[in-house]
């Protein structure tokens, strides 16, 4: 039967938050497709994913140009669902995706920031989605052996063209952050957002980066608030076949030490003290902060996305739980 979205979707479960000094509102929770989503992974199970999480208000999906694998299959993927089920919500959704890492062979399409790249990387992403823009456009990385003008200026021309909404920029730094807004305002061109990492186990972004973003009127959405898994109680008792770290490469089993796993077991008591999951409160946690527009998930099932936005049942953190939390997962 075709598609119909839970007409409760926007009944108030899911908190709508600005994004920066735009006026845009990002869901509190949004869903990346960098894993789950590929040419290797079942296309129904990630339709469903897509589908329940659109159902319980999250209307905001992140994806790049090499999400998969194989690179660009996210994109595809997203790009049939778009087609069969959301294509009558194209206006209730915010898409983004970016370029910066390895994506296509020879010098145009490695791992950069060239202006050549950018262009024809958000002209490829377009087309295997199958969309007319997109409502935000990343430069996915710092390139040190690019000029930061020539970086900016793609992304100015692709918002001017209307390829993107609006733009952003992942992981630069607070000081490579300001240079770039900078140079975005001179072609007037407001930076939206900036999207890095950020976890209970990671916060590289408290030293400075966030002051930097509030000054800047520019919104933040963290990416992989469960430290990729590691903030749950899957690893505690060994590694799931299933599980990420298990599955090639992107959470390395040299994390899953004795000392991190006792501070993952000490985070899941309060958690458990709070009534939620440690992958909830993990995802509340990032969240405390008015400054972090949104949560940036991942999910490899309905049960576990339905788990991860249950975290808005209980968002408040009394100073004695931060102070706790910060006891066992502070750096
Ligand atoms: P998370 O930290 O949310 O990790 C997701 C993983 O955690 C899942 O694959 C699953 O692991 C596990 N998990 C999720 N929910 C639960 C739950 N309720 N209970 C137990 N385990 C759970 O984020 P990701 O690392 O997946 O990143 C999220 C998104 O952020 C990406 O899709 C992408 O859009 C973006 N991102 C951006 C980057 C950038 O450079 N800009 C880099 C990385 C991510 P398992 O599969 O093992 O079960």
């Amino acid at each position: 039967p075709p598609y119909q979205p839970d007409p409760a979707r926007y009944d108030g479960r899911m908190p709508y938050r600005r994004c920066g000094r735009s006026g845009l509102d990002l869901p509190a929770i949004s869903l990346g497709l960098w894993q789950n989503f590929g040419g290797a992974d079942v296309f129904e199970t990630g339709r469903a994913i897509l589908r329940r999480a659109f159902d319980r208000g999250v209307t905001h999906f992140d994806l790049a140009n090499n999400y998969g694998p194989p690179y660009g299959s996210a994109e595809e993927n997203f790009g049939r669902v778009m087609a069969h089920d959301f294509r009558a919500h194209r206006d209730e959704l915010l898409i983004s995706t970016k370029a910066g890492w390895d994506m296509w062979p020879g010098p145009y399409g490695g791992i950069g920031g060239s202006k050549k790249y950018l262009i024809a990387s958000c002209d490829q992403s377009l087309k295997r989605m199958g969309l007319d823009y997109v409502d935000i456009f990343y430069s996915h990385r710092v390139d040190p052996d690019t000029p930061l003008e020539e970086t900016m200026g793609a992304l100015a021309q692709i918002h001017a063209q209307g390829k993107a909404l609006y733009v952003g920029i992942s992981s630069y730094s607070p000081e490579l952050t300001r240079q770039a807004a900078a140079i975005l305002a001179a072609h007037k061109v407001p930076l939206l957002i900036h999207q890095p990492s950020y976890s209970m186990l990671n916060r590289w972004i408290e030293g400075g980066l966030l002051e930097t973003l509030a000054d800047l009127g520019t919104g933040c959405i963290a990416f992989s608030p469960l430290a990729q898994g590691m903030l749950t109680n899957k690893y505690l008792g060994g590694v799931p076949a299933d599980a990420r770290a298990s599955r090639g490469g992107s959470l390395s089993q040299g994390l899953l030490t004795e000392e991190n796993l006792a501070r993952v077991r000490a985070l899941g008591e309060i958690a458990q003290a709070r009534g939620q999951s440690l992958a909830q409160m993990a995802i509340a946690w990032v969240l405390r902060d008015p400054r972090v527009t949104s949560a940036l998930i991942g999910a490899p099932t309905v049960a576990q996305l339905d788990d991860s936005l249950d975290a808005l049942n209980r968002l408040d953190f009394s100073d004695d739980e931060l102070a706790r939390i910060d006891a066992h997962a502070a750096e």
